[in-house]
């Protein structure tokens, strides 16, 4: 049975970051929101699986926004520093056009998180 999903969103599995998951649902009132968790969340956007996995979420349960997360330290970084403003831009920039291109409309809201304190 298809449903309506309110968002996508691409997490990073790092399990420190369910809570901030859960919680940033629960603000943002998103019913049955389809979520993809790999390590990095957004890091790895451009790949097909990923795309493709955005896609199938579109298909089919309509969602009306993404949600793409990178987060500090994470390990799919290999630990380095990285400049998360850019991170997610390019990611934005990197859905925007895929989604372009599919004929797909959605608003992209990014995301950084902290690892909790
Ligand atoms: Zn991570």
């Amino acid at each position: 049975m298809a449903y309506h999903a309110d968002a996508v969103m691409l997490w990073c599995f790092d399990a420190r970051f369910s809570v901030a998951l859960d919680s940033l649902i629960k603000k943002k009132k998103l019913k049955m929101p389809d979520i993809i968790k790999v390590a990095g969340g957004a890091k790895d956007i451009k790949h097909p699986y990923l795309l493709s996995q955005i896609e199938k979420s579109f298909r089919l349960h309509h969602p009306k926004e993404i949600y793409l997360m990178v987060h500090e330290k994470c390990g799919a970084y290999g630990g380095r520093a990285y400049d998360q403003k850019k991170e997610l831009a390019r990611s934005g920039k990197i859905l925007e056009s895929f989604l372009k291109k599919k004929g797909i409309r959605a608003k992209i809201h990014k995301v950084f998180e902290r690892l909790p304190r």
